[in-house]
């Protein structure tokens, strides 16, 4: 038997059928499976968590986490800004909010994708030299000033995290040291210079390495500003608030983060009195409001085993797999969706359809005992889940998206 991670708090103490937003598994389900379904409440209660914990900055929703319309739909209007990654990306936040609150960052952005930015008026977050010259040159072509900040690559990581993405050699951002000539030129250049996008990793658990990296990063954003000579209007300073997906993991103490950016918020460069912040959230904000929901097909034993196979698997939800950025494999927190509080009584590993043993959703799990046409439930779906997931590798249908509001 192997150990499963925490079930999200808004679902473990529930008992018998599985509810989300007020309606059961089985009624959600009742049109097709597989499904995830997203809970917009439980997104607005971590919003809510957020702003009492860091009420003077500002709080970016990555929606590279969750881009389903309906729930940015739901999200948009509680936030500051949404920050992006492709031109893809930038077109539904268009739709929900205004380009003032947009920036749109990641590396290879192409032609169309600047200029879709700089027509709208989206900050971009420019990723290396060469993209800023092509930004200038099609905002000099179009006749507009282009909203430019520039995303550095730190020389501080984030202690800790899952994905590491500062502190080395790296395709995001532009090395530290030639920030400040670039600020110059861009300033120079006639750009309306919008700041710094500092983003040192993700999926961090403990609540000291995030605050030491975001005070380490305050002081670099001062020293870099105080060396370009120009006050940054905003700094966001990044994100990596993680969720507890596996055994052992603990939440993040969200509220000792905003203490320690509080002070060091307190004791900042006065290059940086007059500017705002930001933090960027992902999966935070989305990870736990999302449950994905699918019916298992076929019950069998094998060597000693039993397996139980459903109708989805890594088509829809790879990270439950295992196969997207970890390292080991571990186990979701997974649930019989009419069973939520029984004792389980067998192990049995659960698995998609598809043909490749890497579909196993649920390796040697606790379960109370379940039938074909049972439901299954596996938390933390929320984010990265749908459209992280290879959709289209075997031919099954994708799986259906509901958001409740
Ligand atoms: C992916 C990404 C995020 C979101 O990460 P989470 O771990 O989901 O919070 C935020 N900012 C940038 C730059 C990213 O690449």
């Amino acid at each position: 038997m192997k150990p499963v991670g925490p079930i999200p708090p808004e679902f473990v103490l529930q008992q018998g059928d599985l509810t989300i937003a007020g309606r059961s598994a089985s009624s959600w389900a009742s049109a097709a499976t597989p499904l995830f379904v997203y809970d917009a409440a439980i997104v607005a209660a971590r919003v809510d968590r957020f702003r009492a914990a860091l009420p003077s900055v500002d709080l970016h929703y990555a929606i590279k986490a969750n881009p389903h319309p309906d729930l940015l739909a739901a999200v948009a209007p509680l936030v500051d800004g949404l920050d992006v990654a492709s031109g893809g990306e930038l077109a539904r936040a268009l739709a929900v909010k205004p380009a003032v609150a947009i920036s749109f960052a990641g590396p290879g952005k192409r032609d169309p994708e600047l200029e879709a930015a700089i027509v709208s008026g989206a900050t971009i977050n420019l990723e290396s030299e060469g993209e800023a010259a092509r930004a200038l040159t099609i905002a000099n072509r179009s006749g507009l000033t282009p909203n430019l900040a520039i995303r550095v690559n730190p020389d501080v990581e984030l202690r800790g995290s899952g994905m590491k993405m500062g502190g080395r050699p790296s395709p995001f951002g532009i090395d530290a040291v030639r920030v400040p000539a670039l600020v110059r030129h861009l300033v120079a250049s006639g750009a309306n210079w919008r700041g710094f996008h500092i983003y040192a990793g993700s999926q961090a658990l403990d609540a000291d390495a995030i605050a030491d990296t975001q005070a380490a990063t305050l002081a670099l954003a001062g020293r870099l500003a105080d060396d370009a000579g120009h006050v940054p209007p905003l700094v966001n300073l990044g994100g990596g608030f993680g969720v507890p997906y596996f055994a052992g993991d603990h939440p993040l103490d969200v509220e000792h983060v905003g203490r320690r950016l509080g002070e060091a918020l307190a004791t900042r460069a006065p290059v940086l009195a007059d500017g705002r912040f930001a933090i960027e959230l992902g999966r935070w904000l989305v990870a736990e409001a999302g449950v994905y929901i699918s019916r298992i097909v076929d019950r069998k034993d094998s060597g000693g085993e039993t397996f139980l196979i459903l109708d989805g698997g890594l088509n829809h939800q790879l990270a439950a797999s295992g196969n997207f950025g970890t390292v080991v494999r571990r186990n979701y927190p997974i649930a019989i969706a009419h069973r939520m509080g029984d004792q389980p009584t067998e192990t049995v590993s659960v698995v998609g359809p598809l043909c490749t043993p890497l579909d196993r959703l649920g390796d040697r799990v606790a379960l109370p005992r379940a039938e074909p046409g049972d439901l299954i439930a596996i938390f933390l779906a929320g984010a990265y889940g749908a459209t992280a997931s290879p959709a289209a590798f075997l031919g099954h249908p994708p799986a259906l998206e509901r958001v409740a509001s």
